[in-house]
């Protein structure tokens, strides 16, 4: 089994499929920053609805 981080075998079985405890703290982050990702991108969409209403805000307005 090779860690999917560093790409070297796993020795220690206790962090698999990591090779060390480094190594899942990494992809830790990086779940971190994907979930992080994925908020920013909602908040994008939002603001793009937000954008569409402002566009077409005028008629709502009367
Ligand atoms: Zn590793």
């Amino acid at each position: 089994m090779k860690c999917p981080i560093c790409k070297k075998e796993v020795e220690d079985m206790k962090y698999r499929p990591f090779c060390s405890k480094r190594c899942a703290d990494i992809d830790l982050g990086n779940w971190f920053n994907e979930k992080y990702k994925f908020e920013a991108t909602e908040v994008d969409e939002e603001d793009l609805a937000e954008l569409e209403k402002m566009k077409n805000g005028g008629e709502e307005q009367e």
